[in-house]
């Protein structure tokens, strides 16, 4: 199969990338690298069945060409990260929603099946544990820019399916939950990746507001199993699936675990959110997914606990020193 990979040098889309490839499959990536890393890649680079294309995916000349050579799309390229979000809405909005719309425009026209990477965010601060794919939404004003990450992704989930139900693209959306692994970067507020590096390099442990929210963490290799079975099976087209694990653990524990398992002295620091993002930021409590749908569309479960995770993170911050 010839697949493309919008956000192909992104952190899950090179994980990606790779799975693709060792199976046999032919692998193009675009990615602008606003966020990605040619470095993600860079051990993909001399695979024969490899490409990769440094450029935006709101140039229709480029992907109407890499769209017309594959036969599926992962649609990943996407702006990420909390902080990311609050000190750029306009990038977020603008390349969640124009991005979409171009892959969903150019998938319509060359009959491309095309899986769309959502996000848990979708949930907004309902307080619904843990979260179906059906349940309602509970957003925060629009004068908190956090949630137009939130409203632009559902946009494009609206957009999916409107491009399924009118014209029936081959469409699947995956609403993934806090991914984390090696090669992921901190540098866009991802707390994982951030307080793994502030313990190896002895700097104080960032908890945002009181430590009392909670996550559950996904280990990349399951997330990239969960996208590959989605696409390769023929019963979700048209359909929305939480992607995750229930390894969920408050943030402040976090902290605590991460500092026992680094054999760190750094403390933890309570730092309030207006310091850490702006003034009235909001943050969820509880972000748990229901995987009830997707492991009976596809048999999806995670293999890998949190401790599994933060072992694989610590390693790699340890094997590069020089990560951020
Ligand atoms: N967080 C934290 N310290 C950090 C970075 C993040 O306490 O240095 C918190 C953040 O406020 C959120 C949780 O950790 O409550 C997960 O943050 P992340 O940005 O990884 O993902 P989110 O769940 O916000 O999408």
């Amino acid at each position: 199969m010839r697949v493309l990979i919008t956000g192909g040098a992104g952190f899950i889309g090179s994980h990606l990338a790779e799975a693709l490839l060792e199976r046999g499959d032919s692998v193009y990536v675009i990615d602008d690298l606003s966020t990605g890393s040619l470095d993600n890649i860079a051990h993909l680079r001399s695979h024969p069945n490899f490409g990769v294309a440094v450029e935006t995916i709101l140039n229709e000349t480029v992907m109407d060409r890499l769209v017309s050579e594959c036969d599926v799309i992962f649609h990943l390229a996407a702006a990420v990260g909390v902080e990311l979000i609050v000190h750029d809405p306009v990038g977020t909005i603008e390349t969640n929603i124009l991005g979409t719309h171009a892959v969903l425009k150019l998938a319509n026209r060359y009959l491309r099946r095309v899986l769309i990477a959502s996000t848990s965010e979708i949930y907004g601060k309902s307080n619904k544990v843990p979260f179906a794919e059906d349940d309602d939404r509970i957003l925060g004003p629009t004068s908190r820019s956090r949630w137009s990450y939130a409203d632009s992704k559902a946009i494009d989930e609206y957009l999916a399916f409107a491009y399924h139900k009118q014209k029936n693209l081959q469409v699947t959306v995956a609403r993934l939950f806090n991914t984390v692994g090696p090669r992921q970067t901190g540098r866009w507020g991802m707390v994982i990746p951030r307080m793994v590096r502030q313990a190896l390099t002895g700097q104080p442990l960032t908890v945002y507001g009181d430590g009392q929210q909670i996550r559950s963490f996904t280990f990349v290799k399951d997330t990239v199993r969960a996208l590959m079975g989605l696409m390769d099976s023929p019963n979700t087209v048209g359909e929305i699936y939480n992607v995750g694990s229930q390894n969920s653990i408050s943030i402040a524990d976090l902290a605590k675990r991460i500092k026992e398992m680094t054999g760190s002295n750094s403390e933890i620091v309570f730092i309030p959110y207006e310091e850490a993002y702006e003034k009235g930021f909001e943050d969820m409590r509880v972000r748990i997914p229901d995987l009830s749908k997707i492991h009976a569309a596809i048999g999806y479960e995670p293999a890998y606990t949190l401790d599994d995770i933060l072992r694989e993170v610590i390693n790699y911050f340890k094997e590069h020193p020089e990560a951020v």
